[in-house]
């Protein structure tokens, strides 16, 4: 971890009113020798109030965020708020315009690149920016995900419990105020180089969520994501209004990487089963086909525990390690309820 973030912009962050520019990220290269790498940035504010930060295109394959937060910037008036509301649609710029995981210019994937490094690459920069910048300026930090171009998910939004109560009942409530279907508390090491480091740092509660995937973009996913975003306003009181929900969510959590099965040799992945079914330990998943080699046998992958499939491989060609399944289990903990 390095000193200040060279990233710079002309927006006052701190002004009333609503500023829709740029966070610019140096980049001086044979083509440019000045240039800076423009990422969206917006900041919406009316007086004194609660913080919302919101991000999405933290990766760059992953676009229902990316569309509800362009809308956002365009709609949100500084007069139906009280507060501040900082919105980055692209956090990782790069990565978002070329459609991709991770960033061209460095091969940085945002999400392991954090509290980040402004003496590093692009993607380390654009990281440190983000947790200096901004988590430190929020209330509530919310960073917008989906499966991506590799992996399909049923929509939840997600908390990573800080063992701190005060910060982790604070996520729990924002959780349940969003809205989403399912509630998952992801069991994750740290430091874990994830938007999770930053809202760590600065004691900041943090959503993340998954609300689609396959590398397209879900119409279902982009209206829970509109109305979370809406809900997380309303819930901080930037918004007055009362969050819309559709019934209690379903709390569950990943515990860990036993809950997931990966491909044991390369092949054509063909499921076994779907998005949304209860399986028990020991189901074969799906198989690894060879067709280049038709006479032998597909190969079985069987999943280690009981569980609801959350999230799926989108691709059907795989290579050894590819992530093809993994599940959530139900969880009864009174703490964060
Ligand atoms: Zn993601």
């Amino acid at each position: 971890m390095a000193g200040r973030s060279k990233l710079w912009t002309t927006l006052d962050l701190d002004a009333d009113g609503k500023q829709v520019g740029t966070v610019n990220l140096p980049h001086s290269v044979t083509r440019s020798a000045y240039g800076v790498i423009p990422i969206p940035l917006a900041v919406v504010k009316n007086g004194d109030g609660p913080t919302l930060f919101v991000m999405a295109g933290n990766h760059g394959d992953e676009y229902e965020g990316q569309i509800v937060l362009a809308d956002l910037i365009r709609t949100l008036d500084p007069g139906a708020i009280r507060g501040r509301v900082i919105v980055m649609p692209m956090a990782n710029g790069p990565a978002a315009r070329a459609g991709a995981r991770v960033s061209p210019l460095d091969g940085g994937n945002l999400n392991r690149a954090f509290p980040g490094d402004a003496d590093g690459s692009p993607t380390w920069q654009i990281a440190r920016y983000i947790t200096d910048a901004l988590v430190a300026r929020c209330d509530l930090f919310v960073d917008l995900h989906a499966g991506g171009s590799s992996l399909s998910y049923l929509p939840f939004v997600s908390l990573v419990l800080t063992g701190e109560d005060a910060v982790d009942r604070r996520a729990m409530a924002a959780a349940r105020a969003f809205g989403a279907p399912r509630i998952i508390v992801w069991g994750k090491a740290e430091p874990d180089g994830t938007s999770t480091t930053p809202a760590r740092l600065h004691r900041v509660p943090k959503l993340g969520g998954e609300y689609g995937g396959s590398g397209v973009v879900s119409r279902s996913g982009v209206a829970l994501v509109a109305r979370g975003v809406r809900n997380t306003m309303a819930h901080l009181g930037i918004l007055d209004e009362a969050p819309r929900r559709d019934g209690e969510p379903r709390l569950m959590e990943i515990k860990d990487r036993r809950y997931y099965a990966y491909a044991p040799c390369e092949g054509i992945f063909a499921p076994a089963v779907d998005l949304g079914d209860q399986v028990t330990a020991g189901t074969v998943i799906g198989h690894l086909h060879a067709p280049e080699y038709p006479a032998r046998p597909p190969v079985p992958v069987a999943i280690g525990h009981d569980g609801l499939v959350l999230c799926m491989r989108a691709i059907g060609r795989c290579e050894a390690g590819d992530c093809l399944v993994h599940l959530a289990t139900d969880r009864d903990d009174p703490i964060v309820r």
